[in-house]
């Protein structure tokens, strides 16, 4: 041991100076602290130390107090004193009292004192060490306590369903809104599968499958699904299991939270069903709209149109006499009117008969809009009357078109007779009004009676005096 200076401790030294013992404690690797024996006596709190007195006397009480006091505990008293005090010091608890005339056994006495001290000192490290681990296992066990508590709290009392359970599907937990949303009690719960409880049907929502691959990817899973009550009622569920691992990340147990999405579920449906309705109100609506507006078209074009010849009739051909009529005024342009009459057409009635006269009324107009240009429109004016405007067209052009039709109904091959129309025209020269116009291709249309029937007349052609209205 000599030679050995590594710090050992400290050694509160009390009492007379002995150089001999103080070096063999210097040597040993004490600091050697003097303390003044006078002065009141205290053991240090902290740790264990050394302490010698140097005393010849017996122990004063203040002495012998604190020896017998707890703060005594785990430190090393080594006393020298003379032979008549060594009882004392002894039955006051010194672990060692040194004496006289002890020869070799002294410094071994001292050493054996010394690794008494060691020991002491390490039984103390040890007993401090337990005292911590025990202060932090306590602490642990506190924290743990309050951790499950608190998850107790927060498991039993979410407004979400909760239950957890193990890789065989066994249900370990099952808190209170389970109960009331599942109409299952926890008795009823625990210890069973998840998928007999949940999935009596065996519908794939709670299968073991589904469990192994939660269990195998530790992954955790999102699902809507629906649960049927022993009482009979429906319930819709948005779930979400999360899992739980240890420390080795592996997945010990699920906890799976089932929030009652039931009414908006329902709300969802009903408006999906009052969307589908409306939907189809919509085509129902849109159908009609469509019919009325083919309606609204057939009773237009019949409004402008001649029943019997499908032609123009009367009241359109005055409303587009007066737009040509505006249009020439505007661009200073010319226009004519062809007004046509079939001749006998009464004797055809009367000998073929009134459906036969109304056969040739049509065939009439069909030749009338075979043998019209593009821009030419024909229209039954009344009866077997029929008239086309011949829009941007002068005298001379209008008598060519006029002829154009009149050897056009003459050469047609009619049923029952033959048949001719005769034609009078009126061409727009800047003044006239629409009546105007009419009122000469009338005239003209009379003239060409006169002559004969079958031909043409322009207005232009008759003189003035020789002008004569048709008979009424
Ligand atoms: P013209 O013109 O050559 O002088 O002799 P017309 O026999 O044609 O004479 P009028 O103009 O007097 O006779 C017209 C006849 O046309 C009288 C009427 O019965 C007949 N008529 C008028 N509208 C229709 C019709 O829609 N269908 C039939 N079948 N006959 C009609
Ligand atoms: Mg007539
Ligand atoms: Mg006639």
């Amino acid at each position: 041991m000599s030679g050995n200076t590594e710090a050992r401790g400290t050694c509160y030294w009390f009492g007379e100076s002995d150089k001999r013992v103080e070096k063999i404690l210097e040597s040993q690797g004490f600091t050697l602290v003097a303390k003044d024996l006078a002065q009141p006596f205290k053991f240090e709190p902290e740790s264990t130390q050394l302490y010698y007195f140097s005393a010849p006397a017996t122990p004063s009480d203040d002495i012998v107090a604190k020896l017998a006091s707890k703060a005594r505990y785990g430190h090393t008293v080594i006393v020298r004193s003379g032979h008549e005090s060594k009882k004392e010091w002894y039955d006051a608890g010194a672990d060692l009292v040194l004496v006289d005339d002890m020869g070799g056994l002294f410094d071994h006495l001292l050493s054996f004192a010394l690794s008494t001290y060691d020991e002491r000192r390490h039984w103390r490290e040890a007993e401090d060490r337990l005292t911590r681990s025990n202060d932090d296992l306590r602490a642990t066990i506190e924290s743990l306590e309050i951790a499950s508590r608190r998850f107790e709290a927060l498991f039993s009392g979410l407004p979400v369903g909760c239950f957890t359970f193990d890789s065989h599907g066994l249900i370990h937990e099952w808190n209170g809104l389970s109960s009331s949303i599942f109409g299952i009690e926890g008795y009823q719960a625990f210890l069973n599968r998840v998928w007999d409880i949940l999935d009596p049907d065996f519908t794939g929502v709670w299968s073991q499958e589904i469990v192994k691959k939660i269990f195998e990817t530790g992954e955790g899973l999102e699902f809507d699904w629906k649960f049927i009550r022993d009482d009979g009622e429906t319930v819709h569920l948005a779930c979400k299991v999360v899992c739980m691992t240890n420390k080795k990340g592996e997945v010990i147990a699920a906890v799976a939270g089932n929030l009652d999405i039931t009414a908006r579920v329902i709300a969802q449906e009903q408006l999906e069903e009052q969307m589908r309705e409306n939907r189809n109100y919509l085509k129902v609506m849109e159908r009609q709209r469509l019919k009325l507006q083919e309606a609204n078209r057939q009773l237009r074009r019949l409004a402008v149109t001649d029943g019997l010849t499908s032609l123009t009739n009367r009241r359109r051909f005055n409303e587009l006499l007066e737009e040509v009529l505006d249009r020439a005024i505007r661009q200073n342009q010319t226009f004519s009117v062809l007004m046509f009459d079939i001749d006998h057409f009464k004797s055809l009635n009367d000998v073929f008969g009134h459906q036969a006269g109304d056969e040739i009324l049509e065939q009439f107009a069909k030749v009338l809009k075979e043998t019209a240009r593009r821009y030419e429109r024909p229209a039954r004016y009344g009866g077997e009357e029929f008239a086309i405007i011949l829009d941007n067209c002068d005298r001379q052009s209008c008598l060519i078109a006029a002829e154009r039709f009149r050897s056009a109904i003459n050469d047609y091959h009619w049923p029952y007779r033959a048949v001719t129309a005769s034609i009078g025209c009126s061409t727009f020269s800047g003044i006239e009004s629409v009546r105007d116009l009419v009122e000469q291709a009338d005239i003209a249309l009379y003239a060409s009676k006169k002559a004969g029937r079958n031909r043409v007349t322009h207005i232009d052609d008759i003189p003035r005096e020789a002008r004569e209205q048709k008979a009424a």
